[in-house]
């Protein structure tokens, strides 16, 4: 009979790992995210290669005190939730506690931060798990995580990546939504040395759109804002007019986080049948705050999926705002589907 054993710490942080960091955006999205929670005002994502060989965040938020620093990078450490209970009314992005642990374990990481009442910051190395060193270091106040040689020590995951410029494409694509989903908040995007984002924070939605998508897009907005019990819609849906060809423009944010669902696309579907033409997408930006007893963000390790309590509601309404708000700008004459 084969021995039974518990897997050491490191083991199973590199197959905790293997769900939470995909790709180099995966790192991204946590890391930005973990800046958001921090309050951060200004957010810089830098990287090259892809963010194979480095992915640089800098944000000016709340940093981490020195002592907590270790702790931070343990499975299951978050200064987010203490109970399961305070699920249900979360307003961080992040909650788990796996993130650093989950990064540490697969690339060679470096942490620069300093809290506004401490004199000198700490600049903390981790590799594969391990704990390097943790050093006084001057430092701005805020978080600076350098990723550096992502998977080194896991080649199957390597293997499994696409081109540098593939890789970038999709942090790329991220950093758009996440800059649309927080317009408060000024982001920065460079790779290989090109800025290819700069949002300036001044809370305008609009402005990003058009940074993002350009003057024809920006030009032909409905804007939506709706009240509902327990949720609330806001945001801009496109005109038919520039109605796309795939789903890649249609962005929803839930209680600030970007995600991915069947009922909302489906809600946004219905909501401009009648309105376009077959294989024809709706260009959307909108923002759903609902009340935190009637979703569960608590589904999947990346925390891209959801499950809504009242979804059909949520779906119905959701359609018909769209449907009603489409009606309402005269402009749009009804377009009749040629087979
Ligand atoms: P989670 O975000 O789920 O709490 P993480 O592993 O992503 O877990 O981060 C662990 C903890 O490290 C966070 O709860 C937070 O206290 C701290 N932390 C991580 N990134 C930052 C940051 N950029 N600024 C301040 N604190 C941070
Ligand atoms: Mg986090």
């Amino acid at each position: 009979m084969p021995q039974i054993e518990v897997l050491d710490e490191q083991t199973i942080d590199k197959i905790a790992a293997g769900e939470v960091v995909e790709r180099p955006s995966s790192v991204v999205k946590e890391l930005v995210e973990n800046a958001i929670d921090a309050k951060a005002t200004a957010i810089t994502v830098e990287i090259k290669e892809g963010g194979t060989s480095l992915i640089r965040i800098t944000d000016n938020g709340c940093g981490i005190e020195a002592a907590q620093i270790p702790i931070a990078f343990y499975r299951h450490s978050t200064s987010k939730i203490r109970k399961v209970e305070d699920l249900v009314r979360i307003s961080s992005l992040g909650f788990r506690g796996e993130a650093l642990s989950s990064i540490a374990a697969v690339a060679q990481v470096e942490l620069i931060t300093k809290t506004p009442e401490q004199f000198t910051g700490s600049r903390y190395l981790i590799e594969g798990g391990k704990e390097v060193s943790l050093a006084e270091i001057g430092a701005p106040n805020g978080t600076t995580f350098l990723v550096k040689n992502l998977f080194y020590n896991t080649p199957v995951r390597r293997k499994f990546l696409k081109s540098a410029q593939t890789e970038a494409g999709y942090v790329n694509d991220l950093m758009e939504r996440i800059a649309l989903s927080h317009p408060e908040i000024s982001f920065k995007f460079i790779n290989n040395g090109q800025i290819r984002l700069h949002t300036s924070g001044n809370g305008k939605l609009k402005d990003i759109i058009y940074h993002i998508y350009g003057r024809d897009i920006a030009a032909n907005l409905l804007e939506i804002h709706a009240e509902y019990e327990g949720f609330s819609v806001d945001g801009f849906i496109g005109k038919p007019i520039i109605a796309r060809g795939n789903r890649n423009f249609e962005s929803y944010f839930i209680n600030g986080r970007y995600i991915k669902s069947t009922l909302i696309a489906k809600a946004l579907e219905d909501g401009y049948r009648g309105f376009m033409m077959q294989h024809k997408y709706p260009f959307t930006v909108l923002t759903i705050s609902l009340d935190g007893t009637l979703v569960d963000v608590n589904v999947h390790p990346n925390k891209m999926e959801l499950r809504f309590s009242n979804g059909e509601i949520l779906y119905q309404q959701l359609a018909a705002l769209l449907s009603t708000r489409l009606r309402e700008s005269e402009l749009i004459p009804k377009v009749t589907v040629h087979e």
